[in-house]
């Protein structure tokens, strides 16, 4: 009956793909079956997941997907046109990672990267949050969204190096509660690792306030040249 109502309602009121616009077909829902696909390509596979890139002060960073297209459109989509309901498009590999994640390291909380308030009431909600809200029910863990607290405002990152980046964020977080840090181990949630200076001073804060470990589960990974060497010229633009 449910079926045959869902049905009714598609066909009076067409649904269209996401990303590429398409009309839906009746057993499609948000994505048309390309775009679906074309996502599920870019989940990496489990023994892929490990970023094997250093960030200073994580520990370990996972990542679920490459962020290219049409992940990279639909991330923003829920970031800056407010679609948050897309990030329901993500579930299944990000179920699988974290499962794994889950089987084999302990943490005591799950944090969200914090946004400061000015930009999560013009976004009206924080997609760390919502990602850790998707986490919950395979890590099994209290999310502590206001352990980890963003200082003051920065200027976007997005055309800044890995160098400035992190001249840019140094001091911006602050703990809530040094008791509630000492001795623990952490999984930081974010959307995008890009350069993981975000991610490695949020690290570096809670580390500095006694965490004993520190990891970043991230929905995706921008893709950087693979670096030989440490050297500038490696870091994208
Ligand atoms: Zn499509």
């Amino acid at each position: 009956m449910r079926y045959f109502k869902e049905s009714l309602i598609r066909l009076l009121y067409p649904a269209h793909c996401e990303f590429c616009g398409k009309p839906l077909a009746l057993d499609e829902n948000l994505l048309c079956e390309t775009c679906e696909q074309n996502l599920e390509g870019l989940a990496y596979p489990l023994e892929k997941s490990l970023v094997d890139e250093q960030f200073e002060n994580l520990d370990h960073a996972w990542a679920v997907y490459a962020y290219v297209t049409p992940l990279r459109e639909l991330l923003q989509a829920v970031k800056y046109r407010r679609k948050d309901y897309l990030l329901k498009t993500f579930k299944n590999p990000v179920a699988k990672l974290a499962t794994s994640i889950a089987s084999e390291c302990v943490y005591n909380a799950l944090i969200p990267i914090p946004l400061n308030r000015v930009k999560r009431i013009q976004r009206q909600f924080n997609q760390s949050q919502i990602l850790a809200d998707l986490l919950q029910p395979f890590f099994k863990l209290p999310i502590w969204s206001n352990l980890l607290k963003k200082k003051y405002f920065i200027p976007s990152q997005t055309s800044m190096t890995r160098e400035e980046r992190v001249i840019n964020i140094y001091g911006v977080f602050k703990v809530s509660s040094t008791k509630q840090t000492e001795g623990k181990s952490f999984l930081l949630v974010d959307d995008v690792l890009t350069t993981g200076a975000t991610a490695s001073e949020a690290a570096r804060t809670l580390k500095k306030a006694g965490a004993k470990r520190v990891d970043l589960f991230a929905l995706a990974k921008t893709n950087l040249p693979i670096k030989k060497e440490k050297s500038s010229s490696d870091e994208h633009p």
